[in-house]
């Protein structure tokens, strides 16, 4: 499945560039998920690889990337608002070149509507083989057609694809690509194609990089880690893999997101529990607190089966924390389902929470289930998810002022004053910092509004 990318044809399209009079610029606009920044890094990776250079500023741009976002209605509907304010920039610059990957794209019908009612868009490029727009542009360039096919030839993995990794504390690194889940609201599976998983020694390969490049919070990306290594030859699971990559001298933190429950093993619990290295967080999606919720959702576990993880967890692992995604509104949630969520999320008591009101995909099997819930109800059930979640997070936060905590510093201003990030991802003002990248012992001192403050006592 792996193919090598032609970098020799890369670097004749370089060269090509590189002879104009003057270096051209990119700008890529992300929308979505850790997988999308992950993917525009390797776009500006490519980018900069054929000559391109960051632009200062959308109107310096001579190449605008839109990386887009499928997973609900909302988020389209920010892509197509921020494409059509680029008409008038074209209008200005006839040489601007507008392009467009990422899932929305991969959807058929959204891909007729760029196709025919943005037709000043130049490109759109398949997410699956990124590694294909230098090809685009140059195909543009050359032939002065517009390239709008967004299909994908086939889904292997592309290695090699050079990587422009943003300043930002943390490091991704996708271990697999796509999802075979079919989770009844979800388009990912539709947009991404089916699983697959990166050979291990690829997967090293990178995460030594950002070891080397100084990243100490690396983050492993993929639709369901839990279920990666299905079919590499050597039989390397995701625990393996952890162990494998944990083996590594330095001093970081790994991570991993997304975990789906019906995959998560007592295994991968104990791997983190021996292994120092690996953050105790996890962020363990459970979507609904309503069982009958859950099978409509095709999540294929129960409440029960969700808790016990969690309690396996707990007791395996001090101080583990959980995160979780959570939809409201799904087709038929009664006022019981909901009420059911509600009671799961007192149980768990998460440290944070990302919570959705249902949106219909096309092409989803519950997009033809009857709704039956109003927009009303929609946003009530919302509202109260979010002030109990907010009650059991000041409730947290007020418990952990004395406490000491290992945190990553990630800014700082000249007096030493900064912000540091926890290891649940959480943030907090840190006084007495004198560098960032670093981790410290920190003691918390005080709460303003939700905002933690702490000191430092300690440089690990
Ligand atoms: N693979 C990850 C999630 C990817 S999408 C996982 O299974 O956890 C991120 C989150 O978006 C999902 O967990 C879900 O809560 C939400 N989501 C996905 N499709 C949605 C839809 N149609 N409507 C509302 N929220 C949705
Ligand atoms: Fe979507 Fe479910 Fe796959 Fe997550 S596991 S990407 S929610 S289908």
């Amino acid at each position: 499945m792996t193919t090598e990318v032609n970098r020799e044809s890369w670097q004749q399209l370089a060269d090509q560039i590189k002879t104009g009079e003057q270096q051209p610029k990119y700008t890529i606009r992300t929308f979505g998920c850790q997988q999308n920044v992950s993917d525009s890094q390797r776009i500006a990776g490519l980018l900069e690889s054929c000559g391109y250079a960051e632009a200062a500023s959308i109107d310096d741009a001579d190449l605008i990337v839109f990386n887009t976002c499928a997973v609900r209605e909302h988020a389209e509907d920010r892509v197509f608002g921020n494409v059509g304010e680029i008409k008038h920039l074209k209008a200005k610059n006839k040489t601007l070149m507008v392009a467009l990957g990422g899932c929305m794209v991969q959807q058929p019908h959204i891909a007729d509507k760029l196709r025919s009612s943005y037709p000043f868009v130049d490109i759109l490029f398949n997410t699956n083989e990124l590694h294909r727009l230098p090809g685009h542009i140059l195909n543009r360039m050359l032939s002065q057609k517009s390239v709008l096919a967004a299909e994908c030839a086939d889904y292997a993995i592309y290695e090699g694809v050079p990587i422009k990794r943003d300043q930002d504390f943390r490091a991704f690194v996708p271990v697999m690509y796509g999802c075979d889940n079919f989770c009844s609201y979800c388009v990912v599976p539709l947009v991404r194609g089916r699983e697959r998983s990166r050979e291990p020694a690829e997967i090293l390969a990178e995460f030594r990089d950002t070891l080397r490049q100084g990243y100490k919070d690396i983050m492993l990306l993929g639709q369901n880690v839990n279920s990666y290594g299905k079919r590499p030859d050597d039989g390397t699971d995701f625990s393996a893999l952890l162990r494998l990559l944990a083996a590594e001298e330095g001093d970081y933190v790994l991570r991993f997101m997304t975990s789906h429950p019906k995959d998560a093993t007592k295994a991968l619990f104990d791997t983190i529990a021996r292994h120092p290295r690996i953050s105790r967080h996890i962020h363990l999606p459970v979507q609904s607190g309503s069982d009958a919720i859950l099978g409509r959702m095709n999540r294929r576990y129960s409440v029960r089966q969700y808790l016990d993880l969690i309690d396996y967890a707990r007791k395996v692992i001090p101080n583990v924390t959980f995160s979780s995604d959570i939809i409201v509104g799904f087709p038929g949630e009664t006022r019981d389902d909901f009420l059911a969520t509600l009671k799961l999320v007192e149980q768990v008591r998460f440290n944070a929470l990302f919570t959705f009101i249902y949106s219909k995909r096309v092409g989803t099997p519950a997009a033809d289930m009857d709704d039956g819930v109003t927009h009303r109800a929609k946003t009530e059930r919302m509202a109260q998810l979010l002030a109990l979640q907010d009650n059991i997070e000041r409730a947290r936060l007020g418990a952990m002022i004395g406490k000491e905590y290992h945190v990553l510093a990630t800014a700082r201003d000249e007096n030493g004053a900064g912000e540091a990030r926890m290891d649940d991802n959480s943030t907090l003002v840190v006084d007495g910092i004198d560098g960032i990248n670093q981790y410290y012992h920190c003691k918390i001192t005080s709460i303003k509004k939700k905002t933690l403050h702490g000191k430092v006592i300690a440089n690990t």
